[in-house]
C-alpha cells in the first residue's frame, strides 16, 4: 500500500504545482495582453535602446471611438532623465502608461523609443526593455521570495534580499512569519497597497531595465510609508529614463519636468518650481494637497492624543 502511495502522493504533489504554474501563467497573460488586437508586425525588430530617450509625438487615444481620452500629446523623457504625469483624476495619465507598454494602441500619432516606432518592435523585447510598477501588483498565491524573484527568475536569493533592501520592503519581510518564504496572496499574508508597490519595485530593481514607468497607486499612504516609497524611487530611477505618474504631490517635486495633464491636453508643464511660480492649475493642486494632508496630520495628532 506504501508503496503506491508514494507515488500517488508525488503525483499530486506534481499535479498542484502545475495547476499553480498554470494559474500563474493566466494571470500574467491577464496583466499583459488585455488586448488581443496588439500583435507584432510581420518581420518586427527587437528594440534596441540605447540611450533610451522615450518620445510621445501628437499622441491621439480612446478606448471608446466616442470618447477621446488623449487629444494631441507630444513629449519627450529624454534619457535618464524623470518626466512625472500629474492632474486631475481621469485626465489619461494612466492611460500613457498602458500605451508606453504597449497595452494598447495610439489612435493616431507615434511612440518612439530611441526613434522606433514601438508598433514595429516586437512586444517581448518592448517589455523587457520597460519596467512597469503599476497601481495594483499583481501578488501571486507563493512566497514573498518568489514574488519578488518574478522581476528576473534567474536572480539568486541573496540578490532578491538586495532588491527588496532598496525598495525598502526588506525589514517588513523579515519581521513577517516565515521571512522570506512567508505565502502571500489570497490564502497568505495581504499585503498593503504601499507594501505591494514595494514589492514591485523590487521586482523592477532585478529586472534592472533601461526606461522605468510608475503608476503611482491612488490611496492616500501614511507620511512614513510614502517617504520609503519615494526613497525607493529615487533610487531605482537614478539614471535611468522614468516616467513617474503621480497622485501625490510630494513625490516628484525633483523631476527634471512635470508635465500637467487635463482632459487629455498638456495644460502646464514646467519644473516643480516654475509650476509653482505660475499660480496656476498645478499651484492649486498642491496648495489643495498641503491643506489636505496638513489637515489629516492635525486629526492624527489629536488621535495621537487620546
Ligand atoms: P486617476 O488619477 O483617477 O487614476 P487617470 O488620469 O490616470 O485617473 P485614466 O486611468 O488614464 O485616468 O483614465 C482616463 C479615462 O479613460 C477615464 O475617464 C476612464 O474612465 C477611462 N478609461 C480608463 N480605462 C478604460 C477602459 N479600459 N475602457 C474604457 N474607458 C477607460
Amino acid at each position: 500500500m506504501i508503496q503506491l502511495y508514494q507515488p500517488l502522493n508525488f503525483m499530486g504533489m506534481v499535479y498542484r504545482e502545475i495547476k499553480q504554474a498554470i494559474i500563474d501563467i493566466e494571470k500574467m497573460f491577464s496583466v499583459l495582453s488585455r488586448n488581443p488586437e496588439i500583435k507584432d508586425i510581420a518581420g518586427a525588430a527587437p528594440l534596441v535602446v540605447s540611450p533610451g530617450n522615450v518620445r510621445f509625438d501628437d499622441v491621439r487615444f480612446a478606448y471608446d471611438p466616442e470618447r477621446p481620452i488623449l487629444k494631441g500629446l507630444s513629449f519627450e523623457v529624454p534619457a535618464g532623465k524623470t518626466v512625472a504625469i500629474v492632474g486631475p483624476s481621469g485626465a489619461g495619465k494612466s492611460t500613457i502608461s498602458r500605451l508606453l507598454f504597449r497595452l494598447y494602441d495610439v489612435s493616431s500619432g507615434k511612440i518612439l523609443i530611441d526613434g522606433q516606432d514601438i508598433r514595429n518592435v516586437t512586444q517581448a523585447s518592448l517589455r523587457a526593455s520597460i519596467g512597469m510598477v503599476p497601481q495594483d501588483t499583481v501578488l501571486f498565491n507563493d512566497t514573498i521570495r518568489y514574488n519578488i524573484r518574478y522581476g528576473r527568475w534567474d536572480a539568486g536569493d541573496a540578490e532578491v534580499e538586495e532588491a527588496a533592501q532598496l525598495a525598502q520592503i526588506d525589514s517588513f519581510i523579515r519581521n513577517s512569519p516565515k521571512g522570506y518564504e512567508t505565502q502571500v496572496g489570497e490564502r497568505g499574508l495581504k499585503l498593503s497597497g504601499g507594501e505591494k508597490q514595494r514589492v514591485a519595485i523590487a521586482r523592477t530593481v532585478l529586472k534592472a531595465p533601461p526606461i522605468l514607468v510608475l503608476d503611482e497607486a491612488t490611496s492616500a499612504l501614511d507620511s512614513h510609508t510614502e517617504h520609503e516609497i519615494q526613497e525607493a524611487l529615487e533610487r531605482v530611477s537614478r539614471g535611468r529614463t522614468s516616467l513617474v505618474i503621480a497622485h501625490r504631490l510630494s513625490t516628484i517635486v525633483g523631476a527634471d519636468e512635470i508635465i500637467v495633464l487635463d482632459q487629455g491636453r498638456i495644460a502646464e508643464r514646467g519644473t516643480h518650481a516654475g509650476l509653482l511660480a505660475c499660480g496656476g492649475l498645478y499651484a492649486s493642486m498642491w496648495n489643495r494637497q498641503r491643506e489636505a494632508e496638513a489637515a489629516r496630520e492635525k486629526l492624527a495628532q489629536i488621535d495621537d492624543g487620546n
